[in-house]
């Protein structure tokens, strides 16, 4: 049985095995809570993009803040990625794990003038402003460096993307982007500043969208504003249509890569851009079903209200339910015979948003593991150490073939750059 969206994720017998390895035998070896990823899923995701864009100048730039483990990086590096970024600190891990700074776009609304001189200084692609006073600060930090920093302005087309309030981020009411009636000015003003060489225009409209429609509508907008920016005698090289993509968590049906790049394409040749270079920010969509989260249960406790199973993986881990009110799916390692109840599955973190999943049936005992199933994206990235609890280890498998990616956090390493009073 392979389990929807979950490429590489099958059960057989009463095992669960992800691309050749069992994850109980995983988790016996690495400890819980533990990551495991699959480099093939994510191989696979990032060729969809790729095969659709043949033949076309374009640039797939992986949105690290996803996943930004080095591992991961090193293999989306390796299949010819870029990387959008949004700080200086995941600049550094990208040159850590063999990236191309030239293959880099840096987004974010607060980008500081030590990142502007650290990502000129790397020599990456292009900065995607977000404001017009962004602008005139990389202007500034620019001139002083020598440096030439090449611009795209990142628009907000004010679409919708039908997604949650807290990952949409195309609206009027986002803080994201420049606001679309504001777009041609701040063109005409990147071109009169000093130290600044206008290359693009990009959007980012929100998170896990699973229709077309909103795509289309943004690069419609984007097309229109191309259009009125190059008559106004300033060329804009390649869009970027941003990340978004979203995937199946439970029954959700987004389009495939290929299908989205497709229509995308389509539209550029209708509107006369077929010319152009296209990126894309593709985030979750690389690696959210490449991955999930191992975790043990520690203790069942029933209760007359509700059944809690009590996992040694907590919203530091995971956060996304506790976040987003995320539904995950979550799956034994190991299938039991014995009789499934229905349990909230919450971790040792003292607040009541900690919690995994709810009401979920599943027959399982004290020292079962449990799969939480997608969660390679926006999981080990927005781990933290709340409770002061170490961050889990990472195992990337390829074909029955287990390595660990990131040891466990040692807990002396939490405090490591604490100093006491009054020594
Ligand atoms: C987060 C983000 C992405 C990636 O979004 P996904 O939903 O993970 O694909 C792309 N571009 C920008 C600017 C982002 O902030």
């Amino acid at each position: 049985m392979t389990l929807p969206g979950a490429p590489w994720l099958a059960r057989a017998g009463n095992e669960l095995w992800l691309d050749g390895c069992q994850l109980d035998a995983l988790a016996s070896k690495f400890g819980t809570p533990l990551y495991v990823y699959s480099r093939r899923a994510m191989v696979e995701s990032a060729m969809a993009y790729q095969r659709a864009l043949t033949g076309r100048a374009h640039l797939v730039c992986y949105a690290m803040k996803a996943n930004s483990t080095l591992a991961v990086l090193q293999t989306f590096a390796a299949m010819g990625c870029g990387f959008d970024i949004v700080s200086g600190g995941e600049l550094e891990r990208v040159l850590a794990a063999g990236g191309d700074a030239a293959k880099v776009v840096f987004s974010g609304v607060g980008k500081k003038r030590s990142e502007m001189r650290q990502a000129l200084e790397a020599g990456v692609a292009c900065f995607n402003v977000e404001s017009e006073g962004e602008l005139e600060v990389l202007s500034e930090v620019a001139l002083a460096a020598g440096k030439t920093a090449a611009v795209s302005l990142r628009v907000n087309p004010d679409v919708d993307a039908g997604t949650h309030p807290y990952i949409s981020t195309g609206l009027k009411g986002n803080k994201f982007g420049i606001a679309h009636d504001r777009a041609v000015a701040t063109y005409r003003r990147a071109v009169a500043l000093p130290a600044l060489q206008v290359v693009g225009i990009d959007c980012h409209i929100g998170s896990q969208i699973t229709q077309i429609e909103p795509y289309l509508d943004a690069l419609d907008r984007l097309l229109d504003l191309v259009e009125e920016v190059e008559a106004a005698g300033i060329p804009i090289h390649h869009v970027d249509v941003g990340g978004g993509l979203g995937i199946t968590y439970t029954d959700e049906a987004p389009p495939d890569a290929e299908v989205l790049v497709s229509m995308l394409l389509a539209r550029f040749d209708a509107r006369g851009h077929g010319h152009r270079k296209i990126l894309l920010e593709p985030g979750r969509s690389l690696v959210g079903n490449a991955g999930v989260l191992v975790t043990e249960v520690l203790y069942l406790k029933p209760g007359e209200a509700k059944n809690f199973c009590i996992v040694d993986a907590a919203m530091n881990d995971l956060m996304r339910p506790a976040l987003y009110e995320a539904f995950m799916r979550i799956e034994p390692c190991q299938a039991r015979d014995l009789m499934p109840l229905t349990w909230d599955i919450v971790g040792p973190v003292c607040e009541s948003g900690d919690w995994i999943g709810r009401e979920r049936r599943l027959a399982i005992a004290p020292g079962d593991r449990l799969a939480v199933l997608s969660a390679g994206a926006y999981g080990m990235s927005m781990a933290s150490n709340y409770n002061s609890r170490a961050r889990a280890a990472e195992v990337m498998v390829d074909d029955g073939h287990a390595t660990l990616i990131r040891e466990r956090e040692a807990v002396a390493s939490l405090f490591s750059g604490e100093i006491l009073l009054g020594t």
